[in-house]
């Protein structure tokens, strides 16, 4: 046994030196200590031997497996350094190859939907306004006709921070906030997030709202529905029929609210319409002599329209998306179609 262990190791070592590449070593390696090796046979017979040379002879031969292993490890990361360094000495850097490009993001589709809406407005000369997202109840309702136990409240599942403050579920208290501090003329657009305790394919606790107004002498219905008109006719083209239907809103008197036709059936009804042709877009009004009270703006001087609308219902329409929750999955495969 020893000496064939003697001679395998010579034959292991005369291998080992005459390889000149870490891709040679391993292969000696795989040849000589591999489980189809040499040495895994030498260990496969010990089974035949008399149990009293078993244990001398397992230790001779995992001796010499053991400074084997050494040694193919010990000359393997020599020359893997060695063909490392080689590599590096005949790469060059190709500065003129261009760079690699990172994916670039896009718009969200209420964002896109947003501006166009701003872009809109601002061409009519109307400001974009902001508010703050937990406003006061007074603010939020009482400024707005809206006062504590009417039950106009109920029409707005609202998530309260305290007694006195809530997270705005319209944008409409930043119509009192711009009055409160300025005078009239006024015609201002005020986007923003608002939130319900609503959730399900229509609803989601978070969505966008714009608000919109204008205040000044003599403004009338006809300058609502002028400019609505147009508004909607921008958004979902030229040739969509836009109708106004009475309605009622504490802060507005009167009320309308504000259908297009169908997007998806063109008026001859289907599922989203349920059948009746029309798809209700917005609400809208007269603002009412108490909301100009509140603001101490004299309702026999100055008049004015104001109008509420879901940005991502319109974003759900013009893009044809039925579930309302995508939009805030965060999920890119839907995120990369805008
Ligand atoms: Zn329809």
């Amino acid at each position: 046994m020893k000496q064939r262990l003697d001679t395998l190791k010579a034959e292991v070592m005369a291998a080992l030196n005459k390889a000149a590449s870490s891709r040679e070593i391993t292969e000696v390696k795989q040849q000589y200590l591999g489980r189809k090796g040499p040495v895994a046979a030498l260990v496969k017979e010990l089974g035949g031997l008399a149990p009293e040379l078993r244990r001398a002879a397992g230790e001779s031969i995992n001796a010499v497996k053991k400074a084997l292993e050494a040694e193919v490890e010990l000359r393997l990361s020599d020359f893997e350094r060695r063909e490392q360094d080689a590599l590096l000495a005949s790469e060059t850097v190709d500065v003129t190859l261009p760079g690699r490009r990172l994916p670039l993001g896009s718009l969200h589709p209420v964002t896109t939907v947003m501006s166009e809406i701003e872009d809109f407005f601002g061409d009519l000369g109307f400001e974009v306004a902001e508010g703050p997202e937990i406003e006061s109840d007074y603010y939020c309702f009482e400024a707005l006709n809206i006062p504590k136990d009417h039950p106009a409240r109920d029409m707005q599942d609202t998530f309260y921070v305290n007694q006195d403050a809530v997270l705005r579920t319209h944008t409409s208290p930043v119509q009192i906030r711009v009055m409160e501090g300025r005078k009239p003329p006024l015609r201002i657009i005020a986007p923003g997030t608002v939130y319900r305790r609503d959730s399900d394919i229509t609803h989601t606790p978070m969505f966008h709202q714009v608000e919109g107004f204008m205040v000044d002498k003599d403004i009338t219905m006809s300058h609502l529905k002028g400019i609505l008109s147009s508004f909607l006719k921008h958004l979902f083209g030229k040739k969509r029929e836009v109708r106004f239907r009475p309605s009622f809103f504490p802060f507005t008197e009167p009320s309308a609210e504000v259908d297009i036709q169908c997007v998806l059936c063109n008026g001859s009804g289907c599922r989203v319409c349920k059948d009746t042709g029309w798809l209700e877009i917005l609400g809208c009004g007269m603002i009412h002599p108490n909301v100009f009270a509140s603001v101490e703006y004299d309702s026999t001087e100055v008049t004015g329209f104001a109008f509420g609308l879901g940005i991502e219902r319109i974003a759900m329409l013009k893009y044809g998306i039925d579930d309302l929750r995508v939009f805030f999955d965060n999920d890119t495969k839907f995120l990369r179609q805008f």
